[in-house]
């Protein structure tokens, strides 16, 4: 029987040309945590999680010791084990980003074995191009939005994006000149959502959904605390933009609460976080059981991206039609160097659509050199063969 043998952990790091904020804090640097799972025979498969990166290796850390000696293919025994060690202690949070990251290194292994993509071995692929909406517009400080609108909305068309989602959250007056100066900018054929990352009170986040009626947006995304599941189904009820939400869920059960409470109108779960790829099918089974919309938040490395490709590639529409409505990717768009040059081939965008990876497992390979590179700490370098020199 073919046995995991090692775990390895890698915190990837960059620092960034230029901070963004939203409306919680800024970033003056990218970090992630990545795994390296591998067998006896040889397999290895990637994962990664989402949250601290350093706390994520820890949880990693923690699993590996109940893991060596399991075979890989029993993906779903080897995360209930990993549920039952953390239940006690971590029902929700970071430590289940670390179940993530290595469920998702077994999927990885799995297709490699089988010689199917992980879309195939979800159940199949209904759709092998996928629509991709830019997540961008941040701020340049704390109290602005940024300065340059016009330019960063006009980058994304001409890349042929259909779909722009910007960030809100300075306080009622700023996001609704905002949100009419980008919907101005964009025109009326453009989609717009909108994401406050929970800034706002009920209240609050009422007066703008009212507030922006005219704007024609797609979704206002954490609009309040994702820890008032009432309050939601009430904003929900009241607002004639849907809701979204999500991105600060674990597991199934979180998920249920928000479905049964009717809190949004899409959910959004994050791979990387909410229980891997094993979790997130069964989190698609209840979204689609009741009728609602599930598009996955995304904010990592490309293997984040590819993970998320092969899971919306494999999303069910109920009851579907002969012209389907589009299947959302979200597509970071701000500076993330662990996006572009960790792994190959890269992910590219052509008439408003990627591509569905169809090699076997996630269909990338990490790029050693990117890796040895980026766990040190590097100081705002774009181009890879620009480090691998200085290096
Ligand atoms: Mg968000």
């Amino acid at each position: 029987m073919r046995k995991i043998n090692n775990i390895e952990t890698f915190v990837l790091k960059d620092s960034l040309e230029k901070n963004f904020f939203f409306s919680q804090w800024g970033y003056d640097e990218r970090s992630i945590c990545i795994v390296k799972v591998s067998c006896d025979d040889g397999t290895y498969g990637w994962g990664e999680g989402y949250g601290p990166a350093e706390i994520v290796e820890s949880g990693i850390n923690f699993f590996k010791k109940f893991l060596i000696g399991e075979n890989p293919i029993n993906n779903e025994v080897i995360w209930h084990k990993m549920y039952r060690k953390s239940l006690d202690f971590a029902r929700r949070g970071v430590l289940v980003a670390s179940i993530s990251a290595i469920d998702i290194a077994l999927w990885d292994i799995k297709g490699k074995l089988l010689g199917l993509s992980v879309g195939e071995l979800l159940g199949g692929v209904h759709r092998e191009n996928i629509v991709p909406y830019a997540t961008g517009m941040y701020f340049t400080d704390k109290d602005n939005p940024t300065k340059d609108y016009k330019i960063e909305a006009e980058k994304y068309l001409k890349e042929g994006f259909k779909a722009i989602k910007m960030k809100v959250g300075l306080g009622i007056n700023k996001d609704l000149n905002n949100i009419k100066e980008l919907r101005n900018i964009v025109g009326p054929n453009i989609k717009l959502m909108i994401d406050s990352n929970h800034a706002y009170s009920y209240s609050e986040a009422l007066e703008l959904c009212r507030k922006i009626e005219p704007y024609d947006i797609s979704w206002f995304e954490e609009p309040i605390s994702p820890e008032f599941y009432e309050q939601y189904s009430d904003l929900r009820m009241k607002s004639r933009i849907p809701i979204a939400g999500g991105e600060c869920e674990y597991l199934r059960f979180g998920f249920n609460q928000i479905i049964k409470n009717k809190s949004v109108d899409i959910i959004q779960p994050d791979i990387c976080a909410c229980g891997g790829l094993t979790e997130a099918k069964r989190i698609s089974t209840l979204a689609s059981s009741n009728g609602i919309d599930i598009i996955p938040h995304t904010w990592g490395s490309s293997i984040g991206l590819h993970v998320a490709l092969h899971f919306i590639s494999n999303l069910e529409s109920i009851p579907g039609r002969m012209n389907e409505s589009d299947f959302y990717l979200e597509y970071d768009q701000t500076e993330n160097a662990l996006r572009e040059n960790l792994t190959s081939p890269k992910i590219k965008m052509k008439n408003g659509t990627i591509l569905v990876p169809k090699s076997p497992g996630l269909g990338l390979e990490v790029n050693e050199e990117a890796l040895n590179i980026y766990t040190k700490k590097t100081k705002g370098i774009k181009n890879l063969e620009e480090l691998i020199k200085q290096n």
